[in-house]
């Protein structure tokens, strides 16, 4: 009956779990701390504000859809090719692009358990099949990867430093990932929190996507720039993978104020490096303090860890106290991590009083 029809989703869409934000509220609706989506406990760097507001005079105008002084920025910065970049509402959705202009229905694309949820939604938009590749203890293990590439494979999606578990995957293990990879598979290096890695620590990723015909690093101005609300994302790979996937993306990806915003966050290198050192120094003495209280942390390099609770405290419980006492952290049971709490690397006020929390709940639970 005509009368009754209503557009059918693929029938794929339906089977996709719905991403779920960070908390910033508590479930009566007060407004807490938010520790649940590794935004940067500074704010944002004080040029970039200034740069945003000067956009207010021109928001009638499409905002530069070839993003060429972003880009000019970008190359000088990073050492990278201006034409071997793309951009996106976020890296969300140089992540989706990814997908879209290589994998289809019939194909399937790797990432790790305990993945970033998104690898999963852009798998299943466009079709293909998720294929998770087990970790090992919380890391990422490059043999189970390899092992679960077939023929249908498209896309590898790898996170460095992961989210949620935080861990890190050295130069060596992402060189032998690829050398692994068949040549026709695109190896995702998804970089949102590379800044938050000590110098030493190059995985050697934008060397990879410099040189190698199917690697693309994506990286984000939402984490350590502190500019999460614009949704600046971007990608660099080569001409070929770039030419292809500029063909799908949205022509205005982001405002003008994002872009002056993003340029001028580029030139702040003291706010950058404070943010690192802050985070290295209070990563460190919240494991401390978590591990004093008989919890386990799995290693993290990047801006927050994932705690496990493991003993008479569950994750659930420890989650509830905090909120409670005012602080949103993220658990996880819909990412088949029931027994963890990824926790943001805050302000030094805002760990110590989550560590008196959760060490007041230790005792109670016995
Ligand atoms: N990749 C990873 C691993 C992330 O954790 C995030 C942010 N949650 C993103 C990509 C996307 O960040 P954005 O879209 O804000 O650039």
């Amino acid at each position: 009956d005509s009368s009754t029809a209503a557009p059918a989703p693929k029938p794929w869409i339906l089977g996709i779990a719905p991403y779920v934000p960070g908390r910033a509220t508590s479930e009566d609706g007060r407004k807490v701390v938010k520790l649940s989506s590794n935004e940067n406990p500074f704010g944002t760097p004080e040029a970039a504000r200034d740069a945003y507001r000067s956009a207010a005079s021109e928001l009638e105008r499409y905002p530069d859809a070839a993003a060429i002084e972003l880009r000019a920025k970008l190359a000088a910065h990073y050492g990278v090719e201006a034409d071997r970049l793309i951009y996106g509402t976020g890296s969300d959705e140089v992540l989706h692009l990814a997908a879209g202009t290589f994998a289809g229905p019939g194909d399937e694309i790797i990432h790790v358990r305990y993945g970033f949820a998104v690898y999963e939604i852009a798998t299943r938009r466009v079709g293909a099949m998720p294929v998770i590749a087990p970790d090992r203890d919380y890391a990422t293990d490059v043999d189970a990867i390899l092992a679960a590439v077939t023929e249908r494979t498209r896309v590898v999606f790898v996170a460095n430093p992961n989210n949620p578990t935080g861990t890190y995957t050295d130069g060596g293990e992402i060189a032998r990932l690829h050398a692994g990879l068949p040549r026709h598979v695109l190896l995702v290096l998804d970089q949102a929190y590379t800044e938050y890695l000590e110098a030493e620590d190059d995985d050697g990723g934008l060397e990879l996507a410099r040189t190698q015909p199917n690697v693309l690093v994506t990286r984000t101005f939402s984490k350590i720039f502190g500019l999460a609300s614009e949704r600046i994302g971007w990608g660099y790979a080569s001409t070929e993978i770039i030419d292809a996937m500029h063909r799908i993306r949205a022509p205005f990806a982001f405002g003008i104020g994002a872009q002056r915003a993003a340029i001028a966050a580029l030139g702040d290198d003291g706010f950058v490096t404070r943010s690192r050192e802050h985070n290295r120094e209070w990563r460190d003495w919240f494991t401390d303090a978590m591990t004093a209280i008989g919890l386990r942390v799995v290693p993290s390099k990047a801006n927050f860890v994932l705690v496990l609770f493991e003993g008479a405290l569950t994750a659930e419980v420890a989650y509830h106290a905090l909120m409670a006492a005012g602080y949103a952290t993220r658990w996880l049971p819909g990412q088949g991590l029931p027994h963890g709490l990824r926790i943001t690397i805050g302000t030094k006020h805002e760990l110590r009083a989550v560590a008196d929390v959760l060490a007041a709940e230790v005792q109670k639970a016995g």
